[in-house]
């Protein structure tokens, strides 16, 4: 695809967010099911049904660009995935695990945060107060399930992690 204007680059942005969030759907039933601590749990489950919210809102991001809602094989979450992958297989206790779990989904929702981040930014210089809305409402829900990470760490999994 040809990157003629900030509309053609916000959209092959947006297709990498669509499958982004499609292989972390795919993914956090999998980290829910290794995490042992309950809220850590908690935290993917409710975030797994963040994440299918946060398709649909791509989908409809990029229906008012004018574009199929069609994803473009984002290789980032790819590779986080991929190295998610690794700390499922890895032979751990369950509280590392979970410390490694946390840290693994931190960098997902960060690669997340950036990408809405310069999305909605794109739709304010251009003028898509509609788009800007939906890319704000998942942006906030990313954040708010990083912060939710970083408590979970700092409050239980890191401290019962270096206790074992
Ligand atoms: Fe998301
Ligand atoms: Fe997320």
């Amino acid at each position: 695809m040809k990157m003629q204007t900030l509309n053609d680059l916000m959209v092959d942005v947006a297709r990498d967010m669509l499958d982004a969030e499609k292989q972390l759907a795919k993914a956090l039933p999998k980290m829910a099911k290794a995490a042992s601590h309950p809220e850590l749990r908690q935290a993917f489950t409710k975030h797994l049904e963040e994440t299918k919210v946060h398709v649909e809102r791509m989908a409809q991001v990029l229906e008012a660009l004018g574009h199929a809602a069609r994803g473009k094989k984002c290789k980032a979450m790819e590779g986080l995935i991929e190295e998610g992958k690794e700390v499922l297989e890895m032979e751990a206790a369950p509280e590392t695990r979970d410390a490694a779990l946390i840290a693994a989904a931190q960098k997902v929702e960060h690669y997340e945060i950036a990408g809405y981040g310069t999305l909605s930014t794109w739709a304010n210089t251009l003028g898509l107060p509609e788009v800007k809305k939906l890319l704000g409402d998942t942006l906030a829900e990313e954040k708010t399930t990083d912060g939710l990470l970083t408590e979970l760490a700092e409050s239980i999994v890191n401290v019962e992690a270096a206790a074992t």
